[in-house]
């Protein structure tokens, strides 16, 4: 059984239906952040830039909004490879 966000969504709201799921994306109707928004944007970029401190291989952050409907999917990083590769080393 694969569990995704909609069995996570489903489980904190028993009675969500997959109409309540939008067909675009497949993200809960009733929750997320929205591109263009500015309160969301604040939160998105405070994430951001909280990630940049804690890990120091990611070069960027580049949040992904989906294209019909503007809710936030997910943040996309570019890694710097180098520093990753020297990470790994150290930890194996
Ligand atoms: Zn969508």
């Amino acid at each position: 059984m694969k569990l995704d966000r909609k069995y996570f969504e489903k489980k904190k709201n028993p009675d969500a239906d997959d109409n309540m799921f939008t067909k675009c994306c497949n993200e809960y109707k009733k929750g997320g952040m929205f591109k263009g928004n500015k309160d969301d944007w604040k939160l998105i970029e405070a994430h951001i830039e909280k990630h940049l401190m804690d890990y120091p291989s990611v070069l960027n952050v580049e949040p992904k909004f989906c294209e019909e409907c503007g809710r936030f999917l997910q943040y996309l990083c570019e890694i710097d490879v180098n520093q990753t590769q020297g990470y790994r080393e150290k930890d194996n």
